[in-house]
């Protein structure tokens, strides 16, 4: 009975070739900055991103939380879209962890322009004035519905947030997703950017790890929060084999993955009573909303859990399908069938 995990990216599970090169990698203390494959693993993707120096930590969220720590202060003010992962599914960490404050903005797509950081940022010299020091873009946008931050918007944020004095911070969970459908380098998103990080575990299909990447003297102080928080690991090798592994065979193959949400978003724009809010897919991520059937999101989810397919719940009528690795084409096309099953027969 094949599962159609449409839930998330995250849902992928090791390839066959992924395990044999997790098996075969080389292995050391990676504590002490001698496992061999995390090392070249950190090599490669400062290479690709541009930057001086990276560091591997075990999840997407840490990296976020040491790219605040490293520049900020206790009581300083983080500028941050509303609908972005660090002010919304971080258990509040960039307050428990780091002491900031989080001051959101608006925008379209889960993005902001550079206006609308002029208004937000604090730099006043009076002593009863928070401090804004980071800003952070999240490329693609998860609940932007995966959308592609263009080049020229983050250049233009950075340089407000430049001449202000402010940090500029990248929750790149899915920056490989744009890099794919815009046709850039990452480091050509990457480069406006001080801190950058990428995400193992999502498109590209392994099983844990991201890495954070930055200037030198950033990411060594970077390596004092990874032990302090716990991120400090022992023979990573094995995950880091899976990462090259990624870096190697899933990178290109994120194109099928946009075709795929691309093909499901028109299936689904079809069906009476299924709306997008935010237009076709630029990646892998479809929202839509069936406040016009007549069902509920979690009515809807139930049925498709029934037949053996299973769907993100974002609200009473809004619904998220990811497409990955382990969804095919023709997955889609069930999904929407199912889909359009369901709310024929009010699920
Ligand atoms: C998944 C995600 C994260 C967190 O990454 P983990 O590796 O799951 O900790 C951060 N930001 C965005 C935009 C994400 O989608």
């Amino acid at each position: 009975m094949t599962v159609i995990d449409l839930s998330s990216d995250t849902a992928t599970r090791p390839t066959e070739a992924m395990y044999d090169a997790m098996v075969a990698a080389k292995t050391g203390d990676e504590q002490k900055r001698a496992d061999p494959s995390v090392n070249v693993l950190c090599e490669r993707v400062a290479e690709v991103l541009g930057k001086e120096s990276a560091v591997f930590l075990p999840s997407g969220v840490m990296c976020n939380n040491i790219g605040i720590l490293v520049q900020t202060r206790r009581g300083d003010e983080v500028v941050t879209h509303h609908t972005s992962h660090i002010a919304n599914m971080e258990g509040g960490a960039p307050a428990a962890v780091a002491g900031v404050m989080v001051r959101t903005v608006d925008g379209e797509y889960g993005q902001f322009d550079a206006e609308t950081l002029l208004r937000a940022i604090r730099r006043s010299p009076k002593k009863n004035v928070a401090q804004t020091t980071l800003v952070t873009v999240e490329q693609t946008s998860n609940r932007g519905g995966g959308s592609v931050w263009p080049r020229e918007a983050i250049r233009d944020v950075a340089s407000v947030a430049r001449d202000h004095d402010v940090a500029v911070h990248m929750d790149g969970a899915r920056l490989l997703n744009a890099a794919v459908a815009s046709g850039l380098a990452p480091a050509d998103f990457a480069g406006h950017c001080d801190t950058v990080w990428i995400d193992f575990s999502k498109g590209l299909g392994c099983p844990v790890g991201a890495v954070l990447a930055g200037p030198d003297d950033l990411i060594e102080r970077a390596w004092r929060w990874k032990h302090r928080l716990g991120g400090a690991m022992r023979q990573a090798g094995v995950l880091a084999g899976a990462c090259l592994y990624a870096l190697d065979h899933h990178v290109d193959r994120l194109a099928d993955d946009h075709r795929n949400a691309f093909s499901l978003a028109k299936a689904l724009a079809d069906i009476p009573g299924v709306q997008l809010p935010l237009g076709m897919p630029q990646t892998n991520i479809v929202f839509f909303d069936i406040s016009r059937s007549g069902v509920g999101s979690a009515d809807l989810a139930d049925g498709l859990a029934r037949q053996n397919v299973s769907i993100g719940v974002e609200s009473a009528h809004m619904l998220r399908a990811v497409t990955h690795l382990d969804v095919s084409e023709a997955d889609t096309a069930t999904a929407a069938d199912v889909i359009r099953d369901l709310l024929a027969k009010r699920a």
